[in-house]
């Protein structure tokens, strides 16, 4: 996706303002790097269904099952946090911040919390 001038002069005021300290792995200053896009973050899934287990177990044994039987068989998430990502380039270490929680989700056309993303 990619972010305009104008996302990415919101996003580096606010990691100005809350991002206090060096990386927390190497201790190095000034080395975190904006990984240029939205990530959503998927998490809270449901208990996978027992023929969801049944189809697995159908797969892992080498039995072939249609496209469709195998998509049906992947949970959705109930939640997907929408993240910014930042990388260390000195020793590589990733970090996930919230955008709602940065008061970057207007800017970045995320939905408010608690509302479909799709
Ligand atoms: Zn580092």
């Amino acid at each position: 996706m990619g972010f305009s001038n104008v996302q990415v002069d919101a996003i580096l005021k606010a990691f100005t303002e809350k991002i206090k300290q060096p990386c927390p792995a190497c201790a190095e200053l000034n080395r975190r790097q904006l990984v240029g896009d939205v990530f959503m973050i998927p998490g809270g899934y449901q208990p996978v269904h027992p023929m969801g287990i049944a189809r697995a177990a159908a797969i892992m044994s080498g039995t072939s099952i249609p496209p469709t039987q195998i998509v049906n068989m992947i949970p959705e998430p109930s939640i997907t946090i929408p993240a910014l990502c930042l990388t260390c380039t000195n020793c590589g270490f990733t970090e996930f911040y919230n955008i709602h929680v940065l008061g970057l989700a207007n800017v970045l056309n995320i939905p408010t919390a608690g509302n479909p993303l799709g």
